[in-house]
């Protein structure tokens, strides 16, 4: 059988990342719509993964590189091409949309107020202004945009602006998820 090099690297879960500032989704997430999420009427819920399965960590938060920031401002998890991705908790999607070099992308607001991005999916499966709750499907991994191979892209931000971005493993841990 004739493979190519390149593409069967592109299959191998791994890889990482180039999702770096990038003026196109910069400029679309400061444009989005502003959602206010309410979820005062839910039970507080437990929280999800973004992933079922545990996954190596190609590259942890804040690995010092030639970013804008100068680190890494997600972590990435090796995962398989198509695997599941799912909200963390309660929130709204404020993005769903080919965002530049984190590919296809969903950003969600959540009911804390913080920003969740899920970058490089193969398929988006929710649209802007969707409500979403701990475990609903927004999609599947891939290695859309500037990515080495296939992996998820899971960056928390505390405002909107590239650079206001906070550990995300830490965050995950407050709501007693662990990677
Ligand atoms: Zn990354």
């Amino acid at each position: 059988m004739k493979e190519e090099p390149g593409e069967e690297l592109k299959d191998e879960p791994g890889g990482n990342c180039g999702s770096d500032y990038d003026a196109e989704y910069e400029d679309l997430l400061a444009a989005a719509e502003d959602i206010e999420v309410d979820d005062r009427a839910l039970a507080p819920a437990k929280w999800s993964r973004p992933i079922r399965k545990r996954a190596r960590v190609t590259m942890r938060y804040r690995v010092r590189g030639n970013w804008l920031v100068g680190y890494h401002t997600g972590v990435d998890l090796a995962v398989p091409k198509g695997t599941p991705v799912y909200a963390v908790g309660t929130g709204v999607v404020v993005l769903a949309s080919w965002s530049g070099s984190y590919g296809k992308a969903v950003t969600l607001k959540m009911s804390d107020g913080r920003y969740v991005v899920y970058g490089h999916l193969n398929r988006i499966s929710v649209a802007r202004g969707a409500k979403v709750k701990a475990g609903t499907r927004i999609g599947s991994s891939g290695a859309t945009g500037r990515a080495t191979g296939p992996h998820l892209h899971f960056e928390v931000r505390a405002r909107r602006p590239y650079g206001s971005d906070i550990d995300p493993v830490k965050y995950l841990a407050r709501h007693g998820l662990s990677l």
